[in-house]
């Protein structure tokens, strides 16, 4: 028999839930994981300790707006060691929380690292270098992702990773963001706020590369006030450390390369799977050319004990796909019918607007050639938004021309994280326009703007005057 029914490898929120919900069903469940307790690169250097900077950033932006309000502080001054402290004391009440919600469970956890040795056995190595060995039933790869590295870029403490940026080592005075993703527009958020002279480059042509132009524009907007500089279209192509800095060299095409120093440089690039010295070559766990593992609906693997979720079986690498990708996992070793198949998988970008957006996008629409027809309501036609100071923002929604159902929504604006949930439900639910218009929201609240976009949709929004077109499509 086997010493374990179910191993769960990484305790992220893909693999604790998994663990957490395997034991809710009655099942034998082993969770391992390096650190001392469950909630992985989400909990310990990612989306919780991110978002409570940005915390911090967002009332260092409020103070400075409220002078316009009438309402006068003095110019903040930072306490790094206090800054951190209260940030790692969030993270230790997470993940403090995650262990008692495992225990309570009677989820058995090792701390330390697993190596599989054949599809039912696995080693795990302690950080004394003890080792323990496990039979299984079955196991759930869990393992998550990694930042990639740039090559030609020297090991230095001036050239950070995220996890490095999140443990606010200074502020340097110039901070270089390599990358105009989510990484770097967050943490670079965090920094200009501190008083860094942020400059981004970012290798194509936008910012946030993918997401629909219209919601990125109004974040772009604000980022060139707060930001020393985005170049777009820009690579590094020489690092040099310095005595005081890292020296830089900028190429942006058409332009003759250039030159700058920076005190520190944030690499965010993107993430890469999880899967180094996990063993795989042990059993039939087929990796795709990025080196995610290949998974099918009920997320199992080419070797029928071994399941895999989360950022190591694809993207998008967001914690709350990870955890229901855990909850598939589970429920299909449980016997369960079941399949990985959302309509709509939120994203959300914690800068200043946010941004979010879920289900299909129109810059999807048009690169598949799927007609829609959009609507959106700017916030300037908001009141909830006027009593913020924040009109910059935009709610839209992407609809099937035919049937009227909602297939998208897409959010910039404070908060934006927020109301995207309603989009989510909308799309799972097949919500026809109708239904969203035909909903009461509160007043006065940005939820609103969702109910008035699906309106604009009808040309009839009371604060927004946009006829419905005759035959117009999008
Ligand atoms: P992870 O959370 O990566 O956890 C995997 C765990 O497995 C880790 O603890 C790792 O140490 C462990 N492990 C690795 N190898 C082994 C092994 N051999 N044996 C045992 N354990 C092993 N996503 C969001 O949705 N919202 C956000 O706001 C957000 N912000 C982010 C901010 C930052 C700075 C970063 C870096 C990421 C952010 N993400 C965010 C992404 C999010 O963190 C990931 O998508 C999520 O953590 C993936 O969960 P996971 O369970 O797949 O793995
Ligand atoms: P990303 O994929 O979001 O952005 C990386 C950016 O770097 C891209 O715009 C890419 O074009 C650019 N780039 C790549 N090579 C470059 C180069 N040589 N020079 C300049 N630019 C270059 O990756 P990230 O910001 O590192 O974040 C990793 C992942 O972590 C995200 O994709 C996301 O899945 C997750 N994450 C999510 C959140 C959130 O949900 N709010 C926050 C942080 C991270």
């Amino acid at each position: 028999m086997a010493d374990a029914e179910l191993v769960v490898i990484g305790a992220g929120p893909g693999g604790y839930a998994a663990a957490f919900l395997a034991a809710d069903l009655g099942m034998d469940v082993t969770l391992v994981d390096p650190n001392p307790n469950p909630g992985g690169v989400c909990l310990y250097r990612g989306c919780i300790p991110s978002k409570a900077l940005l915390h911090v950033a967002k009332v260092i932006h409020e103070s400075g707006q409220a002078p316009n309000w009438g309402v006068t502080f003095s110019k903040p001054t930072f306490d790094l060691d206090t800054m951190r402290a209260w940030k790692n004391s969030v993270v230790e009440k997470l993940t403090g929380g995650t262990g008692e919600m495992g225990k309570r469970r009677k989820v058995k956890y090792r701390q330390g690292k697993a190596h599989l040795t054949g599809p039912t056995d696995l080693y795990i190595t302690a950080a004394d270098g003890s080792t323990e060995t496990i039979s299984f039933g079955k196991a759930i790869i869990a393992t998550g992702s990694y930042p990639a590295g740039l090559p030609g870029f020297p090991k230095s403490p001036r050239i950070w990773d995220s996890t490095r940026a999140l443990d606010l080592p200074e502020v340097p005075q110039r901070l270089l963001v390599v990358g105009g993703g989510y990484i770097g527009l967050e943490l670079g958020t965090v920094y200009a706020a501190l008083g860094s002279k942020v400059t981004v480059v970012e290798v194509l042509d936008s910012l946030l590369p993918g997401v629909d132009p219209d919601l990125v524009r109004p974040l772009a907007r604000r980022l060139q006030k707060e930001f020393e500089a985005i170049q777009l279209g820009t690579r590094v192509t020489e690092v040099r450390e310095e005595k005081d800095a890292i020296r830089v060299t900028l190429e942006t095409e058409g332009k003759k390369p250039a030159e700058a120093a920076f005190d520190a440089v944030l690499v965010s690039v993107g993430r890469r799977p999880m899967t180094k010295g996990l063993g795989l070559q042990h059993t039939k766990v087929q990796v795709d050319g990025h080196g995610f593992i290949h998974v099918d609906a009920q997320r199992r693997t080419a070797e029928p004990t071994l399941y895999a979720i989360g950022d190591v079986a694809g993207e998008p690498m967001l914690a709350h796909k990870a955890t229901h990708e855990g909850r598939t996992a589970v429920e299909a070793i449980h016997g369960d019918a079941v399949a990985f198949e959302p309509a709509a998988i939120p994203a959300v970008i914690f800068t200043d607007p946010e941004i979010a957006w879920a289900g299909l996008t129109e810059a999807a629409a048009k690169e598949r050639g799927r007609p829609v027809r959009v609507a959106k309501f700017p916030w300037a036609a908001s009141g909830r938004a006027i009593t913020l100071g924040r009109t910059d923002g935009v709610t839209k929604l992407v609809v099937d021309p035919e049937t009227e159902r909602i297939l998208g929504m897409g959010v910039c604006g404070p908060g934006a994280g927020e109301l995207i949930a309603e989009g989510v439900l909308a799309i799972e639910m097949a919500a026809r326009v109708k239904d969203v218009e035909l909903s009461i929201h509160p007043h006065p609240t940005l939820t609103e703007s969702v109910m008035e976009a699906a309106s604009v949709f009808f040309g009839t929004s009371p604060h927004y005057y946009a006829p419905k077109r005759k035959g117009k499509q999008g």
